[in-house]
């Protein structure tokens, strides 16, 4: 018989305490198990979650209920009706409002002792510091470019030594989910040690159209028969009348059309809510596939704030339309990688002229860069094109290089111009980590913080 005048009330962190209070094979170098782990990452986890759709709901109560205390949220959308199926967080009263208020002030009332912040604008309204404030970012998106921004600001903090080692406290740790319809990945960037949104950049292939010749000779699913209703069919029926697609008259002569061809080559599944699917390209969003996708995300970001485990290295995938398969992939760095690489080095006399750097550009053996547009964080020293900047920037040429980069000793500068490789000329953007030789570091960081 269980003596219930002993016994602990369940904790929340009980869950939580299996993983912080004890020690364990997979753990991280500087993993120390124990309540003060528990309560640093309490106090002094700090983490972003960017988005507070599908997605972000899920990563904003996974987070709260793995004990992470200080959360923000940032997000431009309002909460609309079609949201409420999945966007747990939000009822009928709340459409029109902000999502991340809503989702912020949902997960407090329900999780005590957890505090919030809500961010209602756009990624790029808040600036490059606001990101840096955080111990990790965890991104719930649905676009590439807003990934891509997220990415390019963690990876600005990151910084190399001279021998293009990355400096571990400049990492900015991210975790980035990401659903489609039944399918998701789960990765973790450690921008500098794992391949950085960017260098795995062709993950994201444009959409995939069908081959025509398939769609008209060998139909094999139930979206070839609506596509070729819908490119081929068509145009042959109706002359040059063009395809409207929120025309429910079209749609159902489409959706008809793929029913015969359907039946004609004995494939199953043309309904008139696929037809619409696929003709718009709709593609459903799941709220199990979220809550998955979340899960696996908080995870990673527990083990990255507490050690308590090894992160997955690094690509996780997870495909749930038929049956369950899901495996971790790892995904190598590009090391030419302009956002998250150290960039091709180049040492210069602290006296060489912004012209003659662009000299020297010409004639580098890896670069063979002509037509140069130089910028230094966000300021153009030389620009190209327009016209009326070719002209507010030309003055800058004859003026020292290491003046115009607020006398650093060494930092990055990014360069856009035209590079000929096997007789070839095309565009590129390089990054260039540029060394002022003899130059002493700590005595100018004052000279450049005042220019
Ligand atoms: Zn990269």
């Amino acid at each position: 018989m269980a003596d219930t005048t002993t016994s602990v009330p369940p904790s929340r962190s009980r869950d939580l305490d299996k993983l912080l209070l004890r020690p364990g094979n997979l753990v991280g170098p500087r993993f120390e198990p124990g309540t003060e782990l528990r309560d640093d990452l309490q106090t002094f986890a700090k983490v972003l979650v960017v988005g507070a759709g599908g997605l972000g709901c899920e990563l904003l109560k996974d987070l709260a209920l793995s004990g992470f205390k200080n959360l923000e949220v940032i997000d431009m959308d309002r909460i609309e009706v079609t949201n409420l199926n999945r966007q747990f967080l939000f009822r009928l009263e709340d459409v029109g409002k902000p999502k991340a208020e809503v989702a912020a002030k949902r997960v407090m009332e329900r999780i005590s002792g957890v505090h919030i912040v809500p961010h209602f604008c756009r990624i790029e309204d808040k600036d490059i510091d606001f990101y840096n404030d955080f111990s990790i970012i965890a991104l719930g998106l649905d676009s590439v470019e807003a990934r891509s921004y997220i990415n390019t600001v963690a990876c600005s903090f990151l910084e190399y030594d001279s021998d293009d080692t990355p400096r571990e406290e400049t990492i900015k740790p991210m975790v980035d989910g990401g659903t489609e319809g039944f399918k998701g990945h789960a990765r973790v960037i450690l921008p500098g040690i794992t391949p950085c949104f960017e260098c795995t950049i062709w993950l994201f292939p444009p959409q995939v159209k069908f081959p025509l010749c398939t769609l008209a000779e060998t139909p094999r699913t139930a979206a070839h028969c609506i596509e070729y209703a819908h490119l081929i069919k068509w145009d042959e029926v109706h002359h040059g009348e063009p395809f409207d697609p929120d025309n429910p008259e079209h749609m159902k002569w489409v959706y008809n059309e793929a029913v015969k061809r359907a039946e004609l080559f004995g494939i199953p599944g043309v309904t008139y809510s696929f037809t619409q699917g696929v003709v718009k390209n709709i593609i459903p969003a799941i709220a199990s596939t979220n809550a998955i996708i979340s899960a696996a995300c908080a995870l990673e970001t527990l083990k990255i704030a507490t050690e308590c485990s090894k992160t997955l290295s690094n690509y996780l995938t997870y495909n749930g339309s038929e049956g369950l398969h899901t495996k971790v992939a790892e995904f190598e760095r590009d090391k030419e990688c302009l956002v998250c690489g150290p960039g091709i080095r180049i040492e210069l006399d602290p006296s060489i002229t912004l012209q003659k750097f662009m000299d020297l550009l010409e004639e580098h053996p890896k670069l063979r860069l002509s037509k140069a547009s130089i910028t230094h964080r966000g300021k153009n020293l030389y620009m190209q094109a327009p016209p009326v900047l070719e002209e507010m920037t030309r003055s800058n040429l004859s003026l020292s290089l290491f003046n115009l980069m607020g006398k650093l000793p060494n930092d990055v500068v990014h360069v856009n111009g035209i590079t000929s490789k096997n007789d070839q000329k095309t565009t590129c953007l390089r990054k260039l980590r540029v060394v002022f030789k003899g130059v002493d570091g700590v005595t100018d960081m004052d000279t450049a913080g005042g220019a």
